[in-house]
């Protein structure tokens, strides 16, 4: 924001005059005056600043996707071989998978596409997620891939693996959403590879941005050997989306993390953050920030 600069000099060096023409002992201002010319200039906190920061600049960002899909790698023809081996809960698993081609299953957003330049031009603006702006940054088809995870999903599918995108992208962005994942050099075997927000699942009444439907209709025609998200509900039902309910929910699973399920960092956005805030995005920015403060640990 170049364009505020001469301004801010202004003021600093209107202050500077002013603070040099003090000369005599002013006349004490009044306490609301004092309070006003005291106050120094604030720049409003935006919460997701060190987030993309982190996610866009710390090489350790790229380091903990590298060694996540390279440990999953070096798994992934073990729990080919075995027979038994199978990566989806009992509630997603509608029919026996003894017998069934193997397949990963893997999220797309901040799992395998990182969409952090949505987010900064979000910082920039000012403003806040709305699904026309992220419609047309996915038709942008500019996500770039995140690392490691191109090289895993080529090796599953030379292993003659089945490589399955489960996103909550909406289904109207399937083609674009494909073309991206293309671009940077994923496998997609074709549309039935992305099962997208909406997809009709028989018999299965999806429930919000749940993928348990999407869980179960895989279910049918694979045996799943890894899955891979950034969000807990790439993984389980969240039921209650309350920080106490989601460690619950997990719990069970905690033995699969990092054999079967592989989680990858988001600090940028996910329900972990409107768990903090009662899930009531209609509250005002400040209100869910006091929230989130209010949350905070500190000892
Ligand atoms: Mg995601």
């Amino acid at each position: 924001m170049p364009h505020r600069l001469p301004v801010a000099l202004i003021a600093l060096i209107a202050l500077t005059l002013l603070a040099g023409c003090a000369a005599p002992a002013p006349k004490p201002a009044p306490v609301a005056a004092l309070t006003h010319a005291a106050a120094p200039a604030t720049t409003p906190a935006d919460d997701n600043l060190n987030a993309v920061s982190w996610t866009q600049n710390a090489v350790e960002h790229d380091l903990v996707y590298l060694q996540t899909y390279r440990d999953a790698q070096s798994r992934l023809l073990a729990a080919l071989a075995d027979p038994r081996w199978d990566a989806l809960p009992g509630d997603d698993r509608v029919a026996p998978s003894a017998g069934l081609k193997p397949a990963v299953v893997l999220d797309i957003d901040e799992t395998v596409l990182d969409n952090s330049p949505y987010q900064a031009r979000l910082i920039r603006s000012g403003g806040e997620y709305n699904e026309a702006d992220w419609a047309a940054w996915c038709k942008e088809q500019k996500a770039r891939a995140l690392p490691g995870a191109v090289a895993f999903t080529r090796f599953a599918q030379q292993h003659g693996i089945a490589v399955i995108y489960v996103s909550n992208r909406a289904k109207d962005l399937d083609a674009v959403t494909l073309a991206n994942l293309r671009k940077d050099g994923f496998p997609v075997s074709g549309p039935e590879a992305f099962l997208g927000l909406g997809t009709y699942v028989p018999g299965c009444e999806q429930i919000g941005t749940e993928k348990s439907c999407r869980r179960q209709l895989i279910s049918r025609h694979y045996r799943v050997l890894m899955q891979f998200g950034d969000q807990l509900g790439d993984f389980v039902t969240v039921a209650a989306n309350t920080p106490a309910a989601r460690r619950q929910d997990i719990q069970p699973y905690l033995g699969w993390i990092g054999t079967r399920w592989f989680v990858l960092p988001n600090p940028t956005y996910g329900s972990w953050e409107p768990a903090l805030f009662n899930n009531d995005w209609t509250a005002p920015r400040g209100q869910r920030r006091r929230q989130k403060i209010a949350a905070l640990r500190d000892q």
